[in-house]
């Protein structure tokens, strides 16, 4: 198992300061929910805590400070989904999943290896034939292609930002019904998510970005609060608890448009 190390972690994109003094840690095996308004800087620290953003601060893997890392070594330990797909690439589905296993094969090829991406595949619960075009594809559909070529490696550290933004209640509870067993089985998870309940009820910690820094960081009950997420979000939420797992709930707040 990997844990994920982050330390005063400061990122910039010209003069904006988009993340301040960031540290957490999430041990191997476990999961953290990161949260927050839009602009908050979610997306920065999934970004430098992939490697993939210049920062001041340290990231480490275990005990390994990603910057020491070449990316052959960095795509072998921890995998990272963007929230935007890429670019629309002729590839079928199937070769889409294989470039997960790329830094596997000694030049960079994509290894054919068939049954490890219908796993991956399945593990995601996409529909469709692993021969049809990506860029055929709706972005839920592509959503799952880019999660299976995350998981197909199996690697310690999954890293992603909002996985289920384009997923319907189907695909939602599949994926939650693996990154669960992923976390099981000792992989350690570090997912944003919009959907607050969500996060509640994957994720045994939560951290709430504002304005780059960590506004609250604990269990989803000491975290999702109205008191903390009218602060952080600026509205009023209504705060109740899932039926049969007790976890926090967040929804919209009536009084907010009456
Ligand atoms: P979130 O994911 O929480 O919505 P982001 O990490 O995307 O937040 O953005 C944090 C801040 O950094 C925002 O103010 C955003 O405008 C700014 N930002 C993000 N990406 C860039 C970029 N490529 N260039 C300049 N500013 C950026």
């Amino acid at each position: 198992m990997t844990s994920l190390t982050v330390e005063a972690l400061t990122a910039s994109y010209d003069t904006t300061v988009a993340l301040q003094e960031v540290s957490f840690t999430i041990p191997g095996g476990a999961a953290l929910g990161l949260i927050g308004p839009n602009g908050a800087g979610k997306s920065t620290l999934i970004k430098a805590a992939a490697g993939l953003l210049p920062k001041q601060g340290n990231v480490h893997y275990g005990d390994l400070e990603v910057e020491a890392l070449s990316m052959r070594e960095l795509a072998a330990l921890r995998a990272y989904v963007p929230q935007q797909s890429e670019a629309a690439l002729p590839y079928t589905v199937a070769e889409a999943v294989a470039m997960g296993l790329a830094h596997q094969s000694r030049f960079y090829g994509t290894p054919a290896e068939p049954a490890r991406v219908a796993r991956a595949l399945a593990e995601v619960g996409f529909e469709k034939s692993a021969t049809a075009r990506w860029d055929h594809l709706s972005g839920g559909e592509q959503q799952q292609v880019l999660l299976a070529r995350a998981l197909v490696a199996s690697p310690d550290v999954l890293i992603l930002d909002e996985p289920v933004s384009a997923l319907d209640f189907k695909h939602r509870t599949q994926l939650v019904k693996t990154l669960k067993q992923r976390v099981a089985q000792g992989a350690t998870l570090l997912v944003s998510l919009h959907d607050l309940a969500l996060a509640a009820l994957l994720c045994e910690r939560v951290l709430l970005l504002a304005h780059g820094r960590v506004l609250a960081l604990g269990t989803p009950h000491e975290v999702l609060t109205p008191e903390i997420l009218g602060a952080a979000y600026g509205v009023p939420v209504v705060c109740g608890t899932h039926p049969t797992l007790h976890t926090p709930t967040v929804e919209l707040d009536p009084r907010a448009w009456q």
